[in-house]
């Protein structure tokens, strides 16, 4: 493995000193032993509240802040950074943005001034194997830091007060409100009471304990050649998911890139690991180090780096019991909850369809003054399937003969959703594939690579408990999904 010194350079050389700073920081962040939270005082029973929800974290579950206070409620943002402002790039397919109006916060001319690319369709690319279209999927980039800080006008327009650089350190829980105790720079304490926190620290949050983890290095990139060949730039096709090597070093890496502007790309790298794995061993700044060294295999051109976008995603296989809140009034959303799909791992998804049924969720319990029952954010039982997969993909054979394997099944995979048509393939990747098609999709596979039992039996690694439970997911995947279809 390359050794750190030189990872270091090739980083600060292609992506410049404040890239390597900033992922530094980072890594480090990870690799830090869970700190146990200060103990805080929980308000009595009666205490005088200062808001009625606080939202610990102004990334991009800021959406529940302007729907909430739309909703009546009084609203805090508490932010460690700046709130509303975005690192990251994301792509959708246009249905999927509908909560942004049907919440009210944005016309539908609005929400189409957001879209900074649309492609004729997405691809995925297996290497050793095929090339799988898909029409209407993952087929928009969005424009995200224009959309958060629109978000957070419509949030300050309704009331919701920001409080930026207050970095959460802990919460006492009452019988009726939590106090939350942040920290401000020059080592000011900040108290305050809420009668409903939603922590949206998401992957930073103590209680983001999902079991897979997505490291994501790249950004947006100008300079790529423009053509059609597969290492060529075509700004009307997003590719979703490409590989362009085998298993090395215990990981598959995967690339993804969509245009954005004209001459722009954005282009990540990433890989899933199980999150014990992703500790301490400068997860980011090994994969940058690969990205700038391998981007050449994946698209032609002289790339320039424009804005880096990196972080750690995190999934939950559904094999080990769900992160959960400390509390019964704090509610886990956003990438802390881990809820969204642990193949895809399309966290800006998952939120479009939970953000508005969940605030609506959580302001009818507060207006019968109770606390909202049951989790807030969109599941599906496919999930628990999909879970399953993603963890064999995330702990893949490092057998040097055997590393063509993962490859080969995904390439299975896709060919047989390609096979099945566009609809269900499309429904897949959006996480709104019906039972019939879920249980065809299996049959397809397995017929295609019957081996795929023997690959899925390699579950047992994680225990006997987790192979019941993957078991236990697939029969109510397939039953829930097929009476719903
Ligand atoms: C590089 C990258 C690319 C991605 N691309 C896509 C994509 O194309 N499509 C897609 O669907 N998803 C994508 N995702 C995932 C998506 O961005 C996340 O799922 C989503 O941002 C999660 O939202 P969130 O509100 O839970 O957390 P975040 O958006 O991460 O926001 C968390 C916020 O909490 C703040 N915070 C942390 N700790 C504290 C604290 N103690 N006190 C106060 N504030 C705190 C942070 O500063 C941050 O602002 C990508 C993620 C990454 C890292």
């Amino acid at each position: 493995m390359e050794g750190v010194a030189a990872l270091k350079a090739r980083v600060r050389e292609s992506g410049g000193p404040e890239l390597l700073e900033r992922l530094e920081w980072l890594d480090a962040e990870r690799a830090l032993p869970p700190v146990g939270a200060p103990p805080v005082r929980a308000p009595e029973r009666g205490t005088r509240v200062d808001f009625d929800v606080v939202l610990a974290g102004g990334g991009l579950s800021l959406l529940y802040a302007p729907v909430l206070a739309g909703l009546g409620l009084k609203v805090g943002v508490f932010e460690r950074g700046r709130a509303g402002v975005s690192h990251r790039e994301w792509n959708i397919s246009r249905p999927e943005l509908q909560p942004l109006t049907e919440s009210g916060l944005f016309t539908s001319q609005e929400v189409d001034s957001l879209i900074i690319a649309r492609y004729a369709h997405g691809v995925c690319r297996w290497h050793g194997g095929g090339e799988y279209p898909v029409v209407g999927a993952l087929d928009q980039a969005v424009d995200a830091g224009r959309l958060l800080s629109e978000v957070r006008t419509r949030a300050e327009a309704r009331g919701v007060r920001f409080h930026e650089g207050h970095t959460l350190r802990g919460m006492g829980e009452g019988p009726d409100a939590v106090r939350l105790h942040f920290e401000r720079a020059g080592d000011v304490q900040v108290d305050v009471t809420a009668r409903l926190v939603l922590d949206a620290r998401g992957v930073s949050s103590p209680f983001a304990t999902a079991d897979l983890m997505c490291p994501t290095v790249g950004g947006v990139l100008t300079g790529l050649r423009e053509g059609t060949a597969p290492d060529e730039v075509d700004p009307r096709v997003g590719d979703i998911l490409v590989t362009t090597e085998g298993v090395e070093e215990g990981r598959q890496h995967i690339w993804e890139g969509f245009p954005g502007r004209p001459g722009e790309v954005t282009v990540y790298l990433f890989y899933y690991a199980p999150s014990r794995e992703v500790r301490g061993e400068h997860a980011l700044l090994r994969l940058y180090g690969r990205f700038f060294e391998r981007l050449g295999r994946y698209k032609r051109g002289e790339p320039r780096l424009l804005r880096p976008t990196f972080g750690y995603i995190p999934g939950w296989s559904r094999l080990v019991p769900p992160p959960r809140a400390p509390g019964r009034r704090v509610v886990l959303v956003g990438d802390a909850a881990a809820r969204h799909s642990p193949l895809t791992y399309c966290g800006f998804g998952a939120t479009m369809r939970s953000f508005l049924p969940g605030a609506r969720a959580i302001a009818a319990a507060l207006q019968e003054d109770r606390v909202p029952g049951g989790p807030l954010v969109h599941d599906t039982p496919l999930h628990a399937v999909t879970g399953g997969l993603a963890m064999l993909m995330a702990s893949p054979s490092r057998e040097p003969a055997l590393r063509g394997e993962l490859n080969g099944l995904l390439d299975a995979a896709f060919a047989s959703l390609h096979e099945m048509g566009n609809g269900p393939y499309a429904a897949l990747i959006k996480d709104q594939m019906v039972g019939t098609d879920f249980v065809r999709f299996l049959a397809l596979v397995a017929r295609r690579r019957p081996r795929v039992y023997r690959e899925v039996l390699a579950l047992a690694r994680h225990g006997p408990l987790a192979t019941a439970r993957w078991l236990e997911g697939l029969s109510r995947a397939v039953f829930q999904l097929r009476d719903a279809a």
